[in-house]
């Protein structure tokens, strides 16, 4: 049976021996200081989910009503929920329908008086177009923020996606290439930001500064949640951060050997060429396909399925979904988005699958459009 996603096995050797189990002991430090000197960020803060760092980055912002953010319609309800929780107002903007990203020459045009950041989504763990971002947040100085939930150890010229924001954010849910069930990352790089990231992980208290020694008494001094990571899942982090560089690497060649079992056979024609994957640095996150004609999804799917291959898809476009389309009763169009979420397949993606497993989903794929 093929699996679509089998998480990195965990190894719970030493877990018996620990004695502290909330969030801020030394598994937390350890996660956070080689994360840190990763991506060179001035701090790093781990949290439960990369829900709660968009959450922590929101709430950084100060956003006020009527303030907006900028970020792809394409991706995952948290990248425009976490903004929305506190009050902005998401304003979607197109992707490219090579990248899956958003396409930047359609951001200048969404930006107004109260635009407040950028968030940007580096799909499948492919960069978004870094220097054309860059320049826009220079001209109208406003703040960046990345979504980098499928994208650690991937670097854009010099540097590792995560190293651009002003706030970047990483997800250790079990779906990801590095995983500890759930669990996030919060990378600081502005430093008047510094002080406040702390308070907001740490329900609202100066806390930090007492585990510091640097204060007798924690006081309540801002707003906050909880945010922080357990223990538990630190430990089993630390292991699997560790493997990083080894798994990142793993998952390229399994996705190397899609693509290659791909380009020799013929449903390569039933497919979008999408494939600037090739000269831009990734981590083999996800394998994806873009059917030509849209309609023959669910038909692919559904045999595909009795073959016991299972293939999935995303994202609901959040421009269409129930919650934005009450509340801002606004009416978009936004092409690529549309027919990416229409005709995109995933392949089964992970560690451990094998390479007749491959073989076997992409000839059951010829099987299908031989029949037709
Ligand atoms: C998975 C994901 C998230 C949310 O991550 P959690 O750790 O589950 O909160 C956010 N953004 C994107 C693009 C994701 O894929």
């Amino acid at each position: 049976m093929i699996k679509f996603n089998i998480p990195i096995k965990i190894d719970t050797n030493g877990l018996d021996s620990m004695s502290h189990f909330s969030s801020n002991g030394i598994y937390t430090k350890k996660c956070s200081d080689f994360l840190k000197k990763l991506l060179s960020s001035k701090d790093l803060l781990l949290t439960n989910s990369c829900t709660s760092s968009l959450q922590i980055a929101a709430l950084l912002l100060n956003l006020k009503k009527g303030d907006e953010i900028i970020l792809p319609s394409y991706t995952f309800v948290s990248s425009a929920n976490s903004f929305f929780t506190f009050g902005a107002k998401p304003v979607f903007v197109d992707i490219d329908p090579y990248t899956l990203n958003i396409d930047v020459k359609k951001i200048e045009d969404n930006i107004s008086q109260n635009t407040k950041a950028i968030v940007i989504v580096h799909y499948a763990g492919v960069p978004c177009d870094m220097r054309a971002i860059l320049q826009l947040k220079k001209k109208y100085n406003i703040y960046l923020i990345e979504d980098c939930a499928h994208a650690l150890g991937v670097k854009y010229k010099n540097k590792y996606l995560g190293e651009y924001g002003d706030l970047s954010c990483f997800s250790f849910h079990d779906t990801k290439n590095i995983h500890c069930g759930e669990g996030g990352a919060l990378a600081v790089n502005n430093k008047n930001f510094l002080k406040r990231a702390r308070f907001l992980k740490d329900k609202g208290t100066n806390r930090f500064y007492f585990d510091k020694n640097i204060i007798k008494k924690y006081n309540w001094v801002d707003k906050g949640g909880s945010y922080g990571l357990s223990e538990i899942n630190a430990f089993i982090l630390y292991k699997n951060l560790k493997k990083l560089k080894s798994i990142n690497y793993k998952r390229k060649i399994i996705w190397k050997r899609y693509l290659k079992l791909f380009e020799k056979s013929f449903i390569k024609k039933y497919f979008l060429d999408t494939y600037i994957l090739n000269f831009r640095d990734h981590n083999g996150h996800i394998f994806f396909l873009i059917l030509k004609k849209p309609s023959i999804r669910k038909n692919l799917i559904n045999y595909l399925k009795k073959k016991k291959i299972p293939i999935t898809f995303h994202y609901i476009p959040l421009h269409k979904s129930t919650i934005y389309r009450k509340t801002f009763k606004q009416n978009y169009k936004l092409i690529n988005t549309e027919f990416i979420a229409k005709s995109l397949i995933r392949l089964p993606m992970h560690l451990y699958i094998k390479f007749h497993e491959q073989k076997k989903i992409i000839n059951e794929i010829e099987k299908f459009f031989f029949k037709k």
